[in-house]
């Protein structure tokens, strides 16, 4: 049984979570996480907001 770093959880599916260096600049660079798999989506989802919004900001 694996322990997801997001939530808790115990869960017997875990994904490998890099995340993006700026997530936290502070600490380290690239910090891989494990997630279970509703976290994982969600992690995912926050990234690809994050990516259209730093798109949409370089426009103009
Ligand atoms: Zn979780």
């Amino acid at each position: 049984m694996l322990k997801c770093d997001f939530c808790g959880a115990e869960t017997d599916f875990v994904s490998r979570v890099v995340l993006d260096k700026d997530y936290d600049r502070l600490t380290v660079k690239h910090v891989k996480r494990y997630a279970c798999k509703g976290c994982a989506e969600k992690k995912d989802k926050q990234r690809v907001e994050r990516l259209k919004a730093e798109h949409a900001g370089k426009g103009a």
